[in-house]
């Protein structure tokens, strides 16, 4: 692994069992993301992002080849060990935002820290730091549903954050959003990405978003290419 990469998949091969038939996702795909790097994948529907998001950050297993974090290699890694490395040093944003629905905007921030075993105080503190660096402190009290789509999506991505991950996945973040308002939940993601050294990988439809990456990728018969 090259100095200066945090997560590296090597040779990566992922099929799905489909009825009489099996259907290769990724076919010996490989990719480095380097520390503080923030790159787009820019794939069509069905190209196999989520899956590819999906084995990067532990919750699929590849059928072969190996996911290094940190210069960790996590293929042959147990489902708890797996599951711990997936808690603290994995952020995942997604589509939708799948925030705890009868819990406050902070408390959806803090659950993750909580399960860490940090102290409610110091929970409830860094989450409304997050909060309020997201321009959502404001809203913290309020429940997912008292929220815009915008909000929601702002502090899904202060959760993704909220332990400190080495690396933030997101499946098309802001893919739910009108233009104006992806833009700005867009801006708020990249500055804290920014800020944080954070290293990311977003697959993204919009492609004045992936333009200001720092490198975009596509996925085509199973393969990662530079676009
Ligand atoms: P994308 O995120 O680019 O839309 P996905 O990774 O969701 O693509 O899916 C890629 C392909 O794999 C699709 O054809 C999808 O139907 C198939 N697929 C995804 N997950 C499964 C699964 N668990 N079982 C069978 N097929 C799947």
């Amino acid at each position: 692994m090259a100095a200066g990469t945090i997560l590296q998949l090597t040779n990566v091969g992922r099929r799905y069992n489909e009825i009489g038939r099996e259907l290769t996702i990724l076919d010996d795909a490989s990719f480095s993301l380097g520390k503080g790097e923030m790159v787009a994948l820019v794939a069509p529907s069905g190209a196999g992002k989520s899956t590819l998001l999906h084995t990067a950050g532990l919750l699929e297993r590849p059928d072969n080849g190996d996911v290094i974090l940190d210069g960790r290699s996590c293929g042959s890694l147990s489902d708890e060990e797996r599951t711990a490395i997936r808690r603290n040093d994995i952020g995942f944003v997604y589509q939708f935002h799948h925030l705890l629905p009868e819990f406050s905007a902070l408390e959806n921030v803090m659950m993750p820290q909580m399960i860490r075993g940090m102290k409610p105080r110091v929970a409830s503190e860094r989450a409304q730091q997050l909060l309020d660096y997201m321009k959502v402190g404001a809203r913290a009290s309020h429940r997912p549903s008292e929220l815009s789509g915008g909000e929601q999506q702002r502090v899904a991505i202060a959760r993704a954050v909220a332990n400190a991950p080495l690396v933030l996945l997101a499946d098309e973040p802001t893919g739910n959003l009108d233009p104006v308002t992806a833009a700005y939940v867009f801006e708020a993601l990249e500055a804290l990405v920014r800020q944080s050294g954070l290293s990311a990988m977003i697959a993204t439809h919009n492609h004045e978003l992936a333009l200001r990456m720092d490198r975009r990728v596509t996925l085509k018969d199973g393969k990662i290419t530079t676009i």
